[in-house]
């Protein structure tokens, strides 16, 4: 039989906050429909980047259409294998960057207390860049 069981994060009034991701997504979809110069286009692949002149092109992967655009200024927010670094990185001899990969996607550390009961390190928790001593 399965059986669910909890285990503390911390003491008492400790807690790990976390929110929704696609809650996020939504919310700041809606704050950014909000405002008046802000045009939200989906599923718009950015193919280019000429980071000389600041012409993209995307692909929208629903029509097979290419659109070029050009803009004073570019964001690129397009993730870890981001097109637009790789873009930047090949236009560019003065780029740098490091990438590396672990091997394990997740890792639970186990520490036993001391002979006492007692904590042996004070920071024992580390979730994707919160470092909490709990
Ligand atoms: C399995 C897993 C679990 C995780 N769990 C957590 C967690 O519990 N807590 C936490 O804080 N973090 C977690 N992370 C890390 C977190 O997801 C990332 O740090 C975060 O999503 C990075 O945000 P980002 O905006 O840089 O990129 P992303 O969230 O990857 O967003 C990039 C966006 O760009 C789009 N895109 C990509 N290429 C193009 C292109 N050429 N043209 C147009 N758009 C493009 C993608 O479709 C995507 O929508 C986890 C990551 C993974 C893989």
């Amino acid at each position: 039989m399965v059986q669910l069981t909890y285990q503390a994060y911390g003491k008492d009034n400790q807690a790990i906050y976390s929110v929704s991701r696609g809650g996020i997504n939504m919310r700041l979809m809606d704050l950014a429909e909000q405002q008046p110069n802000v045009t939200l286009h989906f599923e718009e692949r950015c193919d280019k980047l000429d980071r000389k002149t600041n012409e993209l092109s995307f692909f929208n992967t629903s029509t097979n259409k290419t659109t070029d655009v050009k803009s004073d200024i570019v964001l690129g927010s397009d993730g870890a294998f981001s097109a637009v670094r790789t873009q930047m990185q090949f236009q560019s001899d003065r780029f740098d960057y490091q990438q590396f990969y672990i091997d394990a996607g997740y890792k639970e550390l186990v520490i036993p207390a001391g002979p006492n009961g007692e904590h042996l390190i004070e920071k024992i928790v580390f979730i994707f860049g919160l470092v909490e001593a709990l």
